[in-house]
């Protein structure tokens, strides 16, 4: 069991075969902090079904009350404090906690995404369309709401509002089959078609989740939740 390091509550274990090691991953996910632990040093080579289940994680974030995080946090391993770390991967910057003994490494959902190249910003057509669509979201990075008819970004952690990128979910998974031939190609068509099912997904996507949050007076929603939610849906048709 690992103690969540902010919120102290067990986390869930998810376990996956990884593309390029013998030997499966764990990783632990606490849906209420929106925070994975990965174990060990090793880098994250995962493949097209983690991809899948780690957005259904990330998707069930949606539905809970987030907690905001702690300014110190803990190994779940030795209790010594995690080191905040700056990374940079190709062009990507990312941030993540870290054991200084290497006991393994805690990242944000948002920070996941944005290390895999997930992310991407709105084009201005699309940030237009949002605002039809949803009325106020919560910043994806540290939950706090964003009016979206006034604000790009997070006036609390200065984020910029982010959508799952379709052409980098779709580019990363070639580059995983590529990797694990074993894991089977996408079916349905070729990347214009996948790139085209997955948008159409997440937009259809935010104007339930949208009318979902009315019915339940609740407050913003998650973007990265419910683009998650929207194209776990997608991979999982393409990997039957
Ligand atoms: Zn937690
Ligand atoms: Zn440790
Ligand atoms: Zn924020």
């Amino acid at each position: 069991m690992t103690a969540c390091p902010n919120c102290a509550q067990p986390m869930r274990a998810h376990r996956f075969r990884a593309a390029l090691t013998a030997a499966p991953v764990e990783v632990d996910a606490c849906p209420t902090c929106h925070l994975f632990w990965f174990d060990g040093t090793e880098s994250l080579a995962l493949d097209r079904q983690a991809v899948r289940a780690l957005f259904t994680v990330i998707a069930d974030s949606a539905r809970q009350d987030r907690r905001a995080l702690d300014s110190a946090l803990s190994c779940p391993r030795c209790g010594k404090r995690l080191a905040f770390t700056h990374d940079l991967q190709r062009s990507t910057r990312f941030t993540y906690w870290r054991c200084a003994a290497g006991h393994g490494r805690l990242t944000g959902f948002h920070a996941f995404l944005r290390e895999k190249n997930f992310l991407r910003e709105p084009s201005a057509a699309e940030l237009a369309r949002l605002r039809e669509l949803v009325r106020q979201v919560n910043c994806s990075q540290c939950g706090a709401p964003i009016d979206l008819a006034r604000e790009n970004a997070c006036s609390h952690c200065r984020a910029p509002i982010a959508l799952l990128d379709p052409d980098g979910v779709a580019r990363t998974l070639r580059e995983l089959d590529a990797a694990a031939p074993g894991s089977g190609p996408a079916a349905g068509g070729g990347d214009a078609a996948a790139r085209a099912a997955m948008a159409q997904a997440m937009l259809d996507s935010l104007t339930a989740s949208e009318r979902e949050r009315h019915r339940e007076g609740r407050r913003g929603i998650d973007l990265l939740a419910v683009g998650a939610g929207a194209l776990a849906t997608v991979l999982g048709l393409w990997m039957r």
